[in-house]
């Protein structure tokens, strides 16, 4: 049922990995969830079919996050056809790793323009739902890179840094309306994105995790499902590793 009072969630890059995972945890906190992304049309219906059969409600949106009109014209639908966007989950996101060397500029801007104009685009057309309100949640999904920086991810880490200094600057901005913002800082998840690493960098890896395993996207969800809660209230300007303990 189209129950007005439900609340709405936008989830980018929600077709994989974390955004999935995210988008289908929320709708299971009775959170009607528009589910973006960029090109995968068949795995977006499968999130949406999930959510469905499970008797939550999901609609998709196809758009590129870095291009301000598609995330206009996807705002404006979303509140047209919800009526309001209450919760932005600004998880979209890309790498593209090369030594700064030998890093072509396109490449660059891809992964700023994904990882960081993304989110200023989707938090500029979802917030003044929000402000109309007196309610709102944002969350970016960062990473552990815009925290310490990664070698081969200049870009990437850059990205995730200005991410963090974004969620500082808007929480700031928007608290006085009641908006949280916060940041999740995820460190080794098993998804598509990681599972490109090479074996000899994961086995590198694993021995610094303290849990002893790589994270699965649900304990990623379980924290942005929290975030977006009511009993999250009092938290804003955050950055919240979940990292199993990376040392
Ligand atoms: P993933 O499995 O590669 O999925 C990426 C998602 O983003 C897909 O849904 C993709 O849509 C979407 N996307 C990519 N470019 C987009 C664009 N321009 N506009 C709209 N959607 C776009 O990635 P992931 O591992 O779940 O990562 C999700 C987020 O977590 C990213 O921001 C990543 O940086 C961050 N993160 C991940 C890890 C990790 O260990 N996995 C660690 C730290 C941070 P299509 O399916 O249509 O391509």
């Amino acid at each position: 049922m189209n129950d007005p009072d439900k609340k709405v969630a936008l989830v980018t890059g929600a077709s994989r990995g974390l955004g999935r995972a995210i988008a289908i945890k929320l709708a299971t906190c009775d959170i009607k969830v528009a589910i973006n992304y960029l090109a995968n049309d068949e795995e977006a219906k499968k999130v949406a079919q999930k959510i469905g059969t499970s008797g939550g409600m999901a609609m998709l949106y196809r758009a590129d996050v870095s291009d301000a009109n598609a995330v206009r014209q996807m705002t404006r639908q979303i509140a047209k056809e919800w009526g309001k966007i209450d919760i932005l989950v600004n998880n979209a996101g890309i790498v593209r790793d090369a030594f700064l060397l030998h890093m072509p500029e396109g490449t660059w801007d891809e992964v700023m323009n994904t990882n960081l104009r993304g989110a200023y685009l989707c938090t500029k057309y979802a917030l003044r739902s929000m402000m109309e309100q007196g309610w709102g949640r944002i969350i970016n999904v960062a990473s552990l890179a815009g925290l310490v920086g990664n070698a081969g991810q200049a870009n990437y880490s850059a990205a995730k840094g200005g991410l963090i200094a974004f969620t500082k600057a808007m929480a700031r901005e928007v608290g006085p309306r009641n908006i949280t913002v916060n940041a999740i800082a995820p460190g080794f998840i098993g998804t598509e994105m990681t599972g490109k690493l090479p074996q000899e960098a994961k086995d590198a890896i694993l021995p610094r995790i303290s849990l002893g395993r790589f994270g699965a996207a649900s304990d990623v969800a379980e924290l942005a499902a929290f975030l977006a809660s009511q009993a999250a209230g009092y938290i804003t300007a955050q950055v919240i590793c979940i990292d199993g303990g990376l040392i």
